[in-house]
């Protein structure tokens, strides 16, 4: 109930200054709702920047989660309610309902158990395919990628207690946060399924499998325990993998006697962190020196600095070799 004293009491938008003629009137609350709303496509304005003291002497109920002046409710009871619609605080679709509806026609009844019990270790290889994929193949897997975040964010929201008897694979966002750490290796092996194929073609046959849930097939391939050699003929075979298909650089013709396919390759090469390999495909072609007496007296004369001129000690002036000179 406003009092006398309340008339005084003026309340100011923390934001721009705007004042409500009339602090009292029965009509204020709705003025300050529709004055927020005016705030909406200001970039610099921020419901939850404004201090709670403002809602207080306004009487509004902010939902701060939303951050948007279109959820500025009058009563708390309206807000209570909007809180309930629309910040679920559980979900009642188990996993696999989440990943249908991310991914249609997908079966995920055997791969959510196995992934709930597999044990996350590191990709048997060292580089992926990323860097040499085009621009739409790129973004084909950053549209799966989105929807994988997405499941994960979805599978995150704690399950309905009506649904908790539902087997752990099946509430827990755990099984998905594995394939999220998986994906890279998954999508990326550096290993064709089949050496005709192009990257493209692996991609989208590789994203086909992911779409369809069929995780072990990826899973079996891009871990292949059969395909284990030692690490240095194992970079060796990823390497010969990813010069194959050479599209060269194009490098400028320069004075250096490398050639430009060389050039190109020794880059490739350093990229992957192979310096020594890069090294050696840089100096493949270059001359020998051979060691003949022009040479030979050339090192000679330039092996040694000139010696210093002839020094006479003497026993006078300081002598700055014992501590206690100083
Ligand atoms: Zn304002
Ligand atoms: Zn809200």
């Amino acid at each position: 109930m406003p009092t006398p004293n309340h008339n005084t009491q003026r309340v100011s938008c923390p934001h721009c200054g705007w004042e409500y003629p009339d602090p009292t009137s029965s009509r204020a609350r709705t003025a300050w709702k529709s004055h927020l709303q005016s705030h909406r496509s200001d970039p610099s304005f921020s419901l939850s920047s404004l201090p709670p003291s403002f809602f207080t002497a306004t009487g509004l109920h902010p939902c701060l989660t939303c951050n948007d002046p279109q959820a500025v409710y009058v009563s708390k009871s309206n807000l209570d309610s909007h809180d309930k619609r629309i910040h679920s605080h559980s979900r009642t679709k188990l996993n696999s309902d989440i990943l249908h509806d991310l991914f249609p026609g997908s079966d995920w009844s055997h791969t959510l158990p196995w992934l709930a019990t597999l044990d996350i270790t590191p990709p048997p290889f060292r580089h992926n395919w990323f860097p040499r994929l085009s621009p739409t193949d790129k973004s084909l897997t950053y549209n799966t990628l989105h929807s994988l975040c997405d499941a994960v964010l979805k599978t995150s929201v704690p399950i309905a207690d009506s649904h908790s008897d539902s087997p752990s694979s099946e509430t827990s966002s755990e099984a998905l946060w594995k394939l999220l750490f998986l994906f890279q290796a998954l999508i990326f092996c550096p290993f064709k399924e089949t050496s005709s194929f192009t990257y493209t073609r692996c991609l989208s046959h590789r994203l086909r499998l992911f779409h369809k849930g069929d995780i072990q097939t990826l899973y079996s391939h891009a871990f292949d325990p059969t395909r284990k050699t030692s690490p240095s003929r194992q970079a060796q075979s990823e390497l010969a993998n990813m010069l194959d298909d050479d599209d060269t650089i194009p490098i400028s013709e320069s004075d250096v006697t490398v050639s430009p396919r060389n050039a190109s390759q020794a880059q490739r090469l350093a990229n992957m962190d192979e310096y020594h390999r890069a090294v050696q495909t840089l100096s493949q072609n270059q001359p020998v020196a051979t060691l003949d007496d022009p040479t030979i007296t050339h090192i000679k004369q330039t092996l040694f600095p000139s010696p210093y001129p002839q020094h006479t000690p003497t026993n006078d002036g300081p002598r700055y070799n014992t501590r206690s000179a100083t």
